[in-house]
């Protein structure tokens, strides 16, 4: 379980989340070496505070990254009960410079396109692509909401990996200024977004994501310290969770597409059954020749 605080204040809405324990899942899921946890777990998380953007039960929200580096694709989808699944084509990568222990995630991901698709149930989903920036996810994503959303955003994404190979900390924020936002608002932000720490020292240092929020609206000035910017409202407490909505039934349906002669074939092909992996959860599904009796395809 990962939790999650959505918030408002009079120039800005916010999300912010920790999202150690998903992340761990995910981990362990995808065999993920530390370098392919820092990449799915910055988008597992980026996907997480998107979907609770989602307004119905049945909406979800995509991100697929296209990078030409070793981490190969990502994809995340996510939904409004903050149930968040990602694969990635190259778990294993591994850009991890061993002797500063820097992870370089730019150069896993490589150069290419980042698509955000909004699947609200209409014909044609909301779909969003931009060419990646950096290919560190938090700065991409970034420059999709200016360029497709015209939402000026600030992305904060952050993963960090023990030596034992387990999560310490994850999690993240996404800070958006609202229409009409007041300049010396803006001004103060960026101050306060250039003075603190990446999110991952933030956990470690013992923030949690109510501390945070905190943070952010912090004054500076040494006479008035700890008086806020500007006051903001928690809108939503939730949680934020691995989950697969996979099936026996949603495969069946996906396979009787390849038509009754392609599927007879298979099943000779393998010895009367035939198995199919789920990308996401890698949850193993068994088909005989049964399966499709009945079926009219
Ligand atoms: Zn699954």
């Amino acid at each position: 379980m990962g939790k999650l605080i959505k918030g408002v204040s009079k120039n800005a809405r916010f999300f912010i989340c920790d999202t150690k324990d998903l992340v761990q899942e995910a981990m362990d899921i995808h065999s993920c070496s530390a370098t392919g946890i820092s990449i799915l777990g910055r988008v597992l998380t980026a996907a997480g505070m998107m979907g609770k953007d989602l307004k119905s039960e049945s909406d979800s929200l995509t991100i697929r990254i296209n990078g030409d580096g070793p981490a190969g694709t990502i994809i995340t989808t996510a939904n409004m009960n903050g149930e968040v699944k990602g694969y990635m084509s190259n778990p294993q990568v591994d850009t991890e410079e061993h002797d500063t222990g820097q992870i370089q995630i730019g150069k896993a991901v490589g150069n290419g396109t980042m698509y955000v698709i909004k699947d609200m149930g209409l014909k044609d989903p909301f779909s969003g692509l931009v060419q990646l920036q950096t290919g560190e996810i938090g700065d991409d994503l970034a420059y999709y909401f200016y360029t497709s959303e015209q939402i000026p955003s600030v992305v904060a994404l952050g993963v960090k990996v023990n030596q034992d190979y387990k999560i310490s900390c994850a999690g993240g924020f996404i800070i958006q200024l609202l229409p009409g936002a007041e300049n010396e608002f803006i001004d103060r932000l960026e101050e306060k977004l250039k003075a603190i720490r990446p999110v991952t020292e933030l956990f470690e240092g013992g923030f949690d994501i109510y501390r945070i929020a905190k943070l952010l609206y912090e004054d500076m000035g040494s006479d008035v310290e700890g008086k806020l910017i500007e006051d903001y409202e928690i809108l939503e407490e939730s949680e934020l969770s691995y989950k697969c909505d996979c099936s026996k039934e949603r495969y069946l349906r996906g396979l009787i597409t390849l038509g009754r002669k392609e599927i007879e074939q298979i099943l000779e092909e393998d010895g009367g059954k035939m198995e199919v992996e789920c990308h996401f959860c890698m949850k193993k599904y068994e088909f005989t020749k049964e399966d499709f009796d009945g079926i009219d395809f």
